[in-house]
């Protein structure tokens, strides 16, 4: 059985609450090689770094998604997040970003929260997940500035995209989406994508790969997006997941961590 690193998912989420730990013990044993977990506002990171704690191979990621900015009090969150990045289980900050999408948003708070905390992550030495949702111009421009040690999550952008955050020396991570028949935008970035800057996340409970698109998801489904990937790639899967793995380890640190 081949195991797989989930880079990017949320097992803090209340779509695991009746089977949390029965699950995440059987994706341990059987399909995960490690999981790392993000919080999407203050009280989620504690959730999530609670979680990592019962497992050496889960990890947790710290931060304020920008769909949660409006209800976090600006004025405290930093210094709580300072605290709980310094857990020895945190191995990055995250999940931060901008997301235009759902009306109403404050562009000007989510891009406040989105440089403070991208600083904050250059202070600790920590590495960034970023999700990027209807905000590609002021996302380039503030990742053009900022050169983060980062992950671009759940990527659907265009090849010209890609390329620009690959520039950036950035990695950029593909989710179920990369199954879905209308992925072919995504496709056809990964193509031109190195296999050394490519992570495999699930972004669970969401995003489920097709054939389970639409279910809850979980790591135990990332095989699929695994044998995509490699399809793409004209590799094994044994050989995708090796290299994933290992692309994921450089950009966490785990044994940093701990
Ligand atoms: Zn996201
Ligand atoms: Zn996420």
């Amino acid at each position: 059985m081949i195991k797989i690193t989930d880079t990017h998912s949320h097992y803090d989420d209340e779509a695991f609450d009746s089977d949390r730990y029965e699950l995440l013990d059987k994706l341990l044993a059987e399909k995960c090689e490690k999981i790392v977990t993000l919080g999407c506002d203050i009280e989620k990171s504690r959730t999530s770094l609670h979680i990592a704690e019962k497992y050496e191979n889960v990890y947790a990621a710290v931060g304020v998604h920008p769909e949660n900015c409006n209800d976090v009090d600006e004025s405290a969150y930093l210094d709580e997040l300072k605290k709980l990045a310094s857990h020895p289980k945190a191995a990055a900050i995250g999940e931060i970003g901008l997301d235009f999408h759902w009306e109403p948003y404050d562009r000007e708070r989510q891009l406040r929260f989105f440089r403070a905390q991208l600083e904050l992550a250059r202070e600790l030495d920590l590495p960034v997940c970023i999700h990027s949702r209807d905000s590609t111009k002021n996302m380039l421009d503030i990742l053009r500035e900022y050169k983060p040690n980062g992950v671009m999550h759940c990527f659907s952008g265009s090849t010209e995209v890609a390329r620009e955050i690959l520039s950036f020396g950035m990695m950029i991570s593909f989710t179920g989406l990369l199954t879905f028949k209308n992925a072919k935008k995504a496709i056809e970035a990964c193509r031109i994508i190195p296999i050394d800057r490519i992570m495999l996340e699930t972004d669970s409970p969401y995003m489920a790969p097709v054939p389970h698109r639409g279910e809850r998801n979980d790591s135990g489904f990332l095989i699929h997006t695994a044998e995509k990937l490699a399809e793409i790639k004209g590799l094994s899967v044994e050989e995708t997941v090796r290299i994933c793995n290992e692309n994921a380890e450089r950009f966490f640190r785990f044994e940093k961590s701990r």
